[in-house]
């Protein structure tokens, strides 16, 4: 990679800035999943091993009022992450001041101290968000070298991961960040053939530029979930209440034209008479779908076309369910979608953040695929071919 990696920085005594992504899902105050802090790991640990201190900070959910503060706080992650590395983690609760800047002053090589959620700074004028030229050159003060592993914000142009970097003589990426844009990079940029890709949930108008970018990288794109519909309609096919966005079904007709066979649709779909997982239901072939029901998932006969498409690809990218996967009832093409993914042989497999991650974790999937990426919106930018603006920032070599 050109980018300049957190092997290529000498650690030895300096204070390392650390950007983590540890935006965890949290529930009444506990971590529902602590993939992001697991992931960070090798770079925390090897700030600490190469005789670093590491100074980490991440933001947190939205904080728009003080009133959200309570909920957002970094101190769970910090506990959680103390457990994780077997020693203490020093949490600091503010953002800055001369607490703040006495104790990382006080960290001894080998110690960790993290500060609170960077968005704490958005309260008084968007100052994280904004990418607040004086926030980004007070943190890139606070230490010595930067290191970015927060892929997931890599499509954010913040003051904790861009302003930071061009306030610091060294910006260079961490382990996460380097596997994150090896694996999605190489799958856009230089795929091993047959290259599939399988793009689903809801919304074409999301998706546009990714189906774009890999209608021209892969062999076969495979659309599922809601989005099928649009192009459904696009076919002329009766779709029932099934989602649709009418003002994408003139583009929908225009990248079946293009793409011709490369573009692949279910051939058959479970439908229910509401959007309940209690819903009566059924399965119908794609053109015979009732004018008062819905589709919710793929049906058995799409699943064995997958599986046909699937048999012998090399590179395979997955992002978006291809049902209702929060209702049971409508999980089951999904779900056999994961299983067949991770039991395919000899293939390198990508599954993009959001909820397909999700999924294949909670399905226990995660060993068997090469690659679980943590970031959503950063990895889906990074499919559809754009520059992120938090990798950018990092130095090159
Ligand atoms: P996205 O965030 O765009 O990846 O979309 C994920 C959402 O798509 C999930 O909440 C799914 O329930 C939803 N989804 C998938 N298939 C369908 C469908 N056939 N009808 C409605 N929503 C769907």
């Amino acid at each position: 990679m050109s980018k300049l990696l957190i092997t290529d920085l000498d650690l030895k005594g300096k204070k390392v800035l650390v950007r983590v992504d540890f935006n965890v899902p949290m529930k009444d105050g506990v971590i529902t999943n602590d993939n992001r802090i697991v992931q960070a790991l090798p770079t925390i640990k090897y700030v600490l091993n190469n005789g670093g201190k590491a100074i980490l900070f991440s933001h947190l959910g939205r904080v728009k009022t003080e009133e959200d503060k309570a909920k957002a706080s970094l101190a769970p992650v910090a506990k959680r992450l103390e457990e994780l590395l077997g020693q203490k983690v020093e949490f600091v609760p503010m953002t800055r001041g001369k607490e703040l800047e006495d104790k990382i002053n006080a960290l001894k090589e080998g110690e960790v101290l993290m500060f609170e959620n960077t968005r704490f700074e958005d309260i008084n004028g968007k100052k994280e968000s904004g990418n607040d030229p004086e926030l980004g050159a007070y943190w890139a003060s606070l230490g010595d070298v930067f290191v970015n592993d927060a892929f997931g914000t890599a499509h954010r142009a913040h003051a904790s991961n861009v302003g930071i970097s061009s306030h610091i003589k060294e910006a260079a990426a961490g382990f996460l960040m380097e596997k994150e844009l090896r694996f999605i990079g190489d799958a856009v940029d230089n795929p091993v053939h047959p290259f599939v890709a399988i793009l689903g949930g809801a919304k074409v108008s999301d998706k546009i530029g990714v189906i774009d970018n890999l209608l021209r990288k892969a062999d076969k794109v495979i659309i599922g979930g809601g989005m099928a519909f649009t192009f459904y309609k696009a076919k002329g096919y009766e779709i029932g209440t099934s989602l649709c966005e009418e003002d994408k079904v003139d583009l929908a007709r225009e990248l079946l034209e293009k793409a011709k066979d490369k573009l692949v649709l279910p051939v058959d779909n479970v439908v229910a008479d509401k959007f309940d997982n209690e819903a009566f239901h059924k399965v119908v072939n794609s053109n015979e779908i009732p004018s008062d029901m819905m589709g919710v998932d793929c049906g058995p006969k799409t699943l064995e076309l997958f599986k046909e498409i699937l048999k012998g690809a090399k590179t395979v990218v997955w992002n978006g369910p291809v049902g209702v996967f929060e209702m049971p009832n409508f999980a089951k093409g999904t779900k056999a979608l994961c299983e067949m993914l991770a039991n395919l042989e000899g293939a390198t497999t990508i599954v993009g953040g959001g909820d397909s991650a999700s999924a294949a974790i909670n399905m226990g999937f995660e060993s068997k695929f090469t690659h679980i990426s943590t970031g959503g919106g950063a990895s889906m930018e990074y499919l559809e071919g754009k520059v992120l603006p938090g990798v950018a920032a990092i130095n090159d070599k």
